[in-house]
């Protein structure tokens, strides 16, 4: 109100006090949400624009709140890697992803592969990679069909990153630079580290009307391309950004235009029709 006058410091602050009210939620709310089987994963197509056929999907996690409904995963994995529960939640996304692939397998679909994120922390764990070991050993997946999507940020530790991307390569899972582009390292993480596939960040795909983006996306595809990386864009919406991507030779989407994340028994019905995109 007006008679409070402009000196009086407002000590109460309703919206950050809704705001850390809403984190504390959260942060404790994760502690039991494996048990409690509060998540779960929506997969969505990665699609050869050049063939239109569906090469891959990518895992993507899920999670019903009791009281808060469905949070995003941009909202409660910052949390989770603030706290450190993503190392037991990557780990559940991990062994839950690949047993759907598995028995996607099993049951005689068209084979593709499966990408599932990681964050920087649970890459950076002691034993990470005896951690994907076991799990492709207890779900029988061959490690081919496997792909890890960590961001650009690794390279702040770039010998121990090197050494454990080796280790995946050995391994025989491929990874992938994810946002790819949006990090301030970009060029020296692509000319460092032993990665596999690049993924271009949505941001340059929303407006590839412009000419920036354009050019950013076409030497993006070109140094990946002669460094012998898969290129594979994110966020494709429209008919149009698929044109442009080919145009600059950027072979590989994923995107609302080809499917929107949905959970494993609806997207069993893109495998079961072997669908074109
Ligand atoms: P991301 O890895 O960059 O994943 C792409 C995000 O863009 C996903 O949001 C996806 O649903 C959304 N998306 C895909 N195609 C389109 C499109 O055409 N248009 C638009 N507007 N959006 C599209 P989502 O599922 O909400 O995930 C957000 C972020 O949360 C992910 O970004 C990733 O960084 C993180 N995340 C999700 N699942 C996991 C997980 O299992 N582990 C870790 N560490 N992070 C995860
Ligand atoms: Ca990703
Ligand atoms: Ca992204
Ligand atoms: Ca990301």
């Amino acid at each position: 109100a007006k008679e409070k006058g402009k000196n009086n410091f407002q000590l109460y602050n309703p919206t950050i006090h809704n705001l850390l009210f809403r984190k504390m939620n959260i942060e404790n709310g994760l502690r039991g949400a494996i048990e409690k089987n509060q998540f779960s994963l929506h997969y969505q197509p990665k699609v050869d624009m050049r063939t239109g056929k569906m090469v891959g999907t990518e895992a993507l996690l899920r999670w019903e709140h009791p009281e808060l409904g469905i949070v995003s995963p941009a909202e409660f994995i910052p949390v989770a890697e603030e706290t450190g529960q993503i190392v037991s939640i990557g780990e559940w996304v991990l062994k839950t992803a690949c047993e759907q692939i598995k028995k996607w397998q099993t049951a005689g679909l068209p084979l593709i592969y499966l990408s599932v994120n990681v964050s920087v922390r649970q890459f950076q764990q002691n034993d990470f990679i005896q951690m994907v070991r076991n799990i492709l050993q207890e779900t029988h997946l061959d490690a081919h069909f496997l792909e890890l999507e960590i961001t650009e940020s690794i390279i702040q530790n770039l010998k121990q990153s090197t050494e454990i991307l080796y280790d995946l390569r050995v391994l025989g899972v491929r990874t992938s630079i994810d946002d790819f582009g949006t990090g301030y390292s970009s060029l020296y993480a692509l000319k460092t580290l032993p990665v596999d596939v690049i993924k271009l960040d949505k941001s340059f795909i929303d407006d590839l009307n412009d000419p920036a983006n354009q050019a950013i996306v076409k030497a993006i595809t070109e140094i990946g391309t002669s460094l012998n990386l898969q290129v594979i864009a994110e966020g494709i919406e429209e008919e149009q950004q698929v044109k442009m991507l080919l145009k600059h030779n950027c072979r590989y989407g994923q995107g609302y235009l080809f499917g929107r994340p949905v959970p494993a028994k609806e997207f069993e019905k893109h495998l079961l029709n072997n669908r074109n995109f």
